[in-house]
């Protein structure tokens, strides 16, 4: 089955960078989308082969008004975005974002038909803890507060000790394989108990290091729908031996 492989480029690489990379990009089995700044998103839009999807880095949670500086979902809609990413742990620990926050900006993306991308996990003293799964359940009630029928809907299983960002040193590294493993089926169980059938159609992605050394051996995880990377989808040579998984 084909997996779904989301390059967050976060506020990185020029216009113009962004430009020479897509055509680069190889075309694989896979679903493959480009979180890109808002700057040049209409941009990418124009120039991405059908093969390529558009995602939005954040959302805000107003729908419009006067909110200097916020980008609506109706205008990530009209840029071209087909996904958006929401509640990445950036936001979260850098912003101070709320689960209320989240579940706001969830709702104004599926009103205009965006696909959100929902990051969830846990942090280190949570991790030691042993409290995984009780976090995640937190946030996945809180962000999916109200929301009877998903739809079209993504969740990114993205442990914070394992995303590039929060790691110290000059080694990075992803979550264990087991680590993955567990936390994917916690998260498929709780949306088979919260929206049965529906809850089977949510791809489950993993997130936090993933890199052309060990993509293989997470991608090939049944319960791993697919990826969402970070610093290896800066590097087109990184990006592309990600999404030939086959
Ligand atoms: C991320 O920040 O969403 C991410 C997965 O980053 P990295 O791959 O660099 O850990």
């Amino acid at each position: 089955m084909s997996k779904l492989i989301i390059a967050n480029w976060k506020m990185n690489m020029s216009a113009k960078a962004a430009m020479n990379f897509i055509p680069k990009i190889i075309k694989s089995k896979n679903l493959v989308a480009v979180a890109a700044p808002y700057t040049y998103l209409k941009r990418l839009q124009n120039k991405l082969p059908k093969y390529i999807k558009l995602s939005g880095q954040d959302v805000s949670v107003y729908e419009s008004g006067s909110k200097t500086g916020d980008i609506s979902a109706k205008m990530l809609k009209e840029t071209g975005c087909a996904y958006c990413i929401v509640g990445h742990s950036e936001r979260r620990i850098f912003k101070h974002e709320t689960d209320k926050e989240i579940n706001d900006k969830i709702l104004n993306l599926l009103k205009v038909k965006i696909i959100p991308v929902l990051c969830v996990g846990e942090n280190i003293s949570q991790k030691r803890l042993g409290q995984t799964n009780k976090v995640l359940s937190k946030q996945l009630d809180g962000a999916l507060n109200n929301i009877k029928k998903p739809g079209n809907f993504v969740i990114a299983y993205e442990p914070v000790w394992a995303i590039t960002t929060f790691q110290k040193g000059k080694i990075k590294k992803s979550a264990s394989v087991q680590d993955i493993k567990l936390a994917h089926v916690f998260i498929k169980q709780w949306l088979n108990k919260h929206f049965g059938r529906e809850g089977k159609k949510i791809m489950v992605l993993y997130g936090g290091t993933v890199n052309p050394k060990n993509s293989f051996d997470i991608l090939k995880l049944k319960e791993v729908d697919g990826a969402l990377v970070g610093a290896a989808s800066l590097k087109v040579s990184s990006f592309n031996a990600i999404i030939k998984f086959n």
